[in-house]
């Protein structure tokens, strides 16, 4: 089974995926986590990929789709991708992997929070693509490459949003309740 949950740099996409590893049991898949030590071990992926994370700007499709492709199998586990897809192209690649591995999209999280939010929350994490300028780019890409991919799962019956402000705590059970539904 595979849940992907999305939303904006910022609302709490990688805290909550971890709980849910942590809690549940789920195989946290996070493109950004590969990415980022891929780069820290110097990996060719890494170099091929480190200014784009700088830059805030997306990794090409097939270089990412790749990554998700060797980590999803047919054994019976709860894949939970955390930052894949973001975009249509690979909406349509994680398609064609779930369907040769056998494995069936099951739900689709959308964090949702307001961008007067996510900047405040960005400034406290202190992350290198963190700063103002790369958060504005990072933003209007999420706008323009991943909001479409919500009318997608949308017309499928399968995306739920959820509300991304409060404590963790109260953005987890929220999550629960879909999951368990
Ligand atoms: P994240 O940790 O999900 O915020 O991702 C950090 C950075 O990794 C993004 O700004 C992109 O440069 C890159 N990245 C992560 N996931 C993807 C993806 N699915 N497609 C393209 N680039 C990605």
């Amino acid at each position: 089974m595979i849940t992907i949950i999305l939303g904006p740099p910022g609302a709490g996409k990688g805290t909550q995926a971890s709980l849910l590893s942590r809690r549940l049991g789920m195989h946290h898949l996070s493109t950004g986590e590969l990415l980022r030590e891929a780069r820290k071990s110097g990996t060719p992926l890494g170099k091929q990929t480190a200014s784009y994370l700088d830059a805030g700007t997306l990794v090409p499709d097939s270089l990412v789709s790749a990554l998700i492709a060797e980590r999803i199998s047919k054994e019976s586990t709860h894949y939970l991708l955390d930052g894949f897809p973001r975009t249509e192209r690979q909406a349509q690649e994680l398609e064609t992997i779930a369907l040769k591995e056998g494995q069936r999209l099951a739900h689709v999280l959308i964090l949702e929070v307001p961008d007067i939010e996510i900047i405040a929350r960005l400034k406290k994490r202190g992350r290198t693509d963190d700063d103002v300028v790369i958060v504005e780019k990072r933003l209007s890409i999420y706008r323009e490459q991943t909001q479409p991919i919500i009318a997608y799962y949308l017309e499928r019956n399968i995306l739920s949003k959820i509300n991304g402000l409060g404590s963790v705590e109260e953005v987890y059970s929220r999550i629960i309740s879909i999951l368990s539904y």
